[in-house]
């Protein structure tokens, strides 16, 4: 059988431990004797991020702007445990908050949907994905203890000196306050990325905020999606016939518990922290969830949800059997073919991609599967599998 051509090479960014071994391993089996495979190469390995004192990062997030898809393994993201375990010459910021900053693109989430592993929330019958936005508000806040009584205000000062101040309270006891911020072109940009991905997946989106009580910054969100929207996503989005729809955050929870699913459901910092962890618990496993970044600019960036199974990984090391699960990962690669499929037009890139996750999830629904998903199954005849093993079936079933 002749291999499947490329035209543009996809951006491949290697990563660490035990990820790093099922990136290998599904190159080997699962796509090389598939496709000709053409990629610009980056090893976001935690060595050679030191070596080129991160440096590697940066160009690798540069290359998927020129390219416009990317495929990232899971990496370290160093703590003090790190630098002292690789040595490293400095405790090296996340090469995800790395690469997001450079696309400015906002991480939609969502769960991969399989027979045998069925939703806690009866009523789900399709993957919910979750859009957050990743900048700003209670993450870069500034806090401050309230010794004693004393008045609190909130002051702005313009670049013409000019000052604006309000009574934020007049403490009578001890006390907190918090100051938050996030900017309009923020705003702006993540309502694109959520439109962009509506388009390119063609669901519909939700947007919910507290703009009842936060008369304001919450409103802001509301009002920047809706002008976004009514600008230059409205005849679009009729043309493929998917709806924006906004609503109160607590309506929108409520919605969400009753819904089928199906749908892209975007959602300020803190709720996109709380809710993406709701929805992948619901939805069982951190080893089914996909991760895609995407840019305002059109750039598309796959991964898997979770880390890079350390625990896993020095068992590996030890010679022990280990029963990763890679199926996010190869998630990650078929979303890349997928995308870069669409691109180039190359439908066969993108059916390769079709029959990968059929391989993949009919593995699973045959039964055969790592242990984590063993322990969640309502399937009953179950055989568990060590890492190369199920990888093994999903080749045999390609
Ligand atoms: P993790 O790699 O997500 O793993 C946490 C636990 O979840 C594992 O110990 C395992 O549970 C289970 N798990 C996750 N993925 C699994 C899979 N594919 N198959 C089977 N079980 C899976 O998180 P971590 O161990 O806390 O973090 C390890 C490293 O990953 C850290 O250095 C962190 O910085 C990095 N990280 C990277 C990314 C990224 O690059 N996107 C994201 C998160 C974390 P059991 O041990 O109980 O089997
Ligand atoms: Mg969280």
């Amino acid at each position: 059988m002749a291999k499947i051509q490329m035209k543009t090479p996809l951006v491949e960014m290697d990563g660490d431990e035990m990820t790093r071994i099922l990136w290998q391993m599904i190159k080997d089996e699962l796509i090389l004797p598939y496709v000709d495979l053409k990629t610009e190469y980056y090893d976001l390995g935690m060595k050679h991020r030191d070596e080129t004192d991160d440096q590697v990062t940066v160009d690798a997030a540069n290359a998927t702007l020129k390219y416009g898809v990317g495929v990232k393994c899971a990496t370290i993201t160093p703590n003090a445990d790190r630098v002292k375990e690789y040595g490293l010459k400095e405790m090296y910021k996340s090469p995800n908050g790395t690469i997001r900053a450079i696309l400015d693109g906002t991480v939609f989430r969502a769960p991969i949907a399989v027979k045998g592993v069925e939703p806690n929330v009866k009523s789900w019958k399709k993957p919910i994905t979750l859009a957050r936005h990743a900048y700003g508000d209670v993450y870069k806040n500034t806090e401050m203890r309230i010794p004693g009584p004393g008045r609190a205000e909130l002051v702005f000062t313009g670049a013409d000196g000019k000052e604006t101040r309000k009574t934020i309270f007049d403490f009578e006891s001890e006390g907190i306050i918090q100051g938050l911020y996030n900017t309009v072109p923020s705003i702006t940009s993540f309502a694109r990325c959520c439109f962009e991905y509506a388009l390119s997946t063609r669901q519909d989106l939700w947007f919910g905020a507290k703009d009842t009580i936060s008369k304001t910054y919450d409103a802001e969100f509301r009002d920047v999606f809706q002008k976004v929207y009514d600008e230059e996503y409205a005849s679009r989005f009729q043309a493929e016939g998917i709806t924006y729809f906004y609503t109160l955050i607590d309506d929108a929870v409520a919605r969400v518990m009753k819904s089928e699913g199906g749908f892209i459901w975007a959602c300020k910092n803190y709720d996109g922290d709380v809710m993406s962890d709701m929805v992948s618990s619901a939805c069982g496993s951190l080893a089914l969830m996909t991760s895609v970044l995407v840019s305002p600019k059109g750039v598309f960036e796959y991964e898997a949800a979770h880390g890079t199974v350390q625990r896993h990984y020095y068992k590996h090391l030890k010679g022990e059997e280990t029963s990763t699960n890679p199926v996010a990962t190869i998630f990650a690669w078929t979303g890349a073919f997928r995308k870069r499929g669409e691109l180039d037009q190359l439908p066969e890139l993108a059916e390769f991609a079709d029959r990968l996750e059929r391989a993949t999830l009919q593995a699973i629904e045959s039964g055969y599967m790592t242990k984590d998903l063993t322990l969640l199954t309502t399937l009953t005849e179950v055989h568990p599998l060590n890492t190369e093993d199920f990888i093994h079936k999903i080749a045999e079933n390609l």
